[in-house]
């Protein structure tokens, strides 16, 4: 492991460091005259070393984590870790399509909306039955009674389903319905919510925050991998820009690249909340899956003026036939496959 001192240490802070290296179990080498590169050897690391040293007054970086290697992290030469839900899979050179409305509003519309985007090529359909909304006065979802309406939708249509839990008391009740648990972004930091829905052994869905680091991203991954759960998919959905007027945020399709190499977990792209408009949806979809995004999340509403939340972004479903059709175009031309099979329909 290699740390970088502060400058101009006080010995007391140096003194610190040297302790916890020593107790850790490291021998310490200064690589410069300066004092500032201290290498750690001598012992295998681990991921809780690196965190100890980072939280030390006196290390300013850890440089080189050696070989304590955090779960999230892609080892040399270490394949995708595939994760399959209901029908949909993702990583692995395969992709898939989720999508649905913002939230869940009413059971016709429901199945309306299920029937024509799992004839569009959608796995998994979206929908909130717990909404995290700005205001408290905005509509917060149906609660369980939109779990129930999930429920009745998964069976006679066969499409799975993702849905967000916010509270960890809910894990439960929503595991009971959903292939698929969603933290959204406003939760990605929420530790105790973390531990509960990676216990709940589900595969997640995993925003990224609109105040996120990729660092902080990756390690709120950490928290649901830490639990055994290793079925982790990672959604980047936009991070907060300086120019609001134009896109409600800015997607990173950057860090979508980046983690596609840094991880050996799936990344999807959700180009809906990252525009905050209908009209960007299809080319922030294509810039996703060119960057490499293992999948799609989008929002649609059948009468996007009606929508009870986010209608300013949701697409007709004809719109998302032609983010489909060049999800299957560009995929192919990437020697990636388009994954569509839907699950059996319990009853029609
Ligand atoms: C959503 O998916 O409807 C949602 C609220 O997303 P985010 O957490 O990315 O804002
Ligand atoms: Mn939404």
């Amino acid at each position: 492991m290699l740390l970088r001192l502060k400058k101009g240490l006080p010995q007391r802070q140096l003194d610190a460091v040297l302790t916890e290296a020593r107790r850790l179990g490291y021998e310490c080498k200064f690589l410069d005259a300066g004092r500032q590169l201290l290498e750690l050897d001598g012992t295998p690391g681990r991921p809780e070393h690196r965190s100890r040293f980072e939280d030390l007054v006196g290390v300013a970086a850890v440089l080189d984590a050696g070989d304590a290697r955090e779960l999230h992290q892609r080892a040399p030469g270490q394949n995708d870790h595939v994760v399959r839900a209901a029908g949909a899979v993702f990583g692995g050179g395969a992709a898939s399509l989720i999508a649905g409305p913002c939230a869940v509003e009413d059971t016709t519309r429901l199945i309306e909306i299920a029937q024509r985007v799992r004839a569009e090529g959608a796995t998994l359909l979206r929908g909130g039955a717990y909404k995290p909304r700005t205001s408290p006065y905005s509509f917060q979802g149906l609660g369980r009674a939109g779990l129930e309406m999930l429920a009745q939708v998964r069976a006679e249509v066969g499409i799975g389903v993702v849905t967000e839990v916010m509270d960890p008391r809910e894990v439960e009740v929503a595991c009971e319905v959903a292939d698929m648990i969603q933290i959204g972004a406003r939760s990605m930091s929420c530790s105790p919510l973390l531990l509960e829905v990676g216990q709940a052994g589900k595969p997640v869905l995993l925003k990224r925050g609109f105040g996120a680091t990729v660092r902080e991203f990756l390690l709120a991954a950490e928290y649901l991998l830490s639990t055994g759960n290793e079925d982790i998919v990672l959604c980047e959905r936009g991070v907060r820009g300086f120019d609001s007027g134009v896109t409600r945020n800015l997607l990173d399709v950057g860090a979508v690249a980046h983690l596609k190499r840094a991880t050996q977990l799936p990344v999807i792209v959700d180009p809906s909340h990252a525009a905050g408009r209908a009209d960007l949806v299809r080319p922030l979809a294509r810039a996703g899956i060119v960057a490499g995004a293992d999948g799609l999340i989008v929002e649609v509403h059948p009468r996007p003026a009606e929508a009870h939340s986010d209608g300013a972004q949701a697409i007709s479903i004809d719109e998302l036939a032609q983010v489909a059709t060049d999800m299957r175009a560009l995929l192919d031309l990437d020697g990636r496959c388009f994954a569509t099979r839907g699950l059996e329909r319990a009853s029609v």
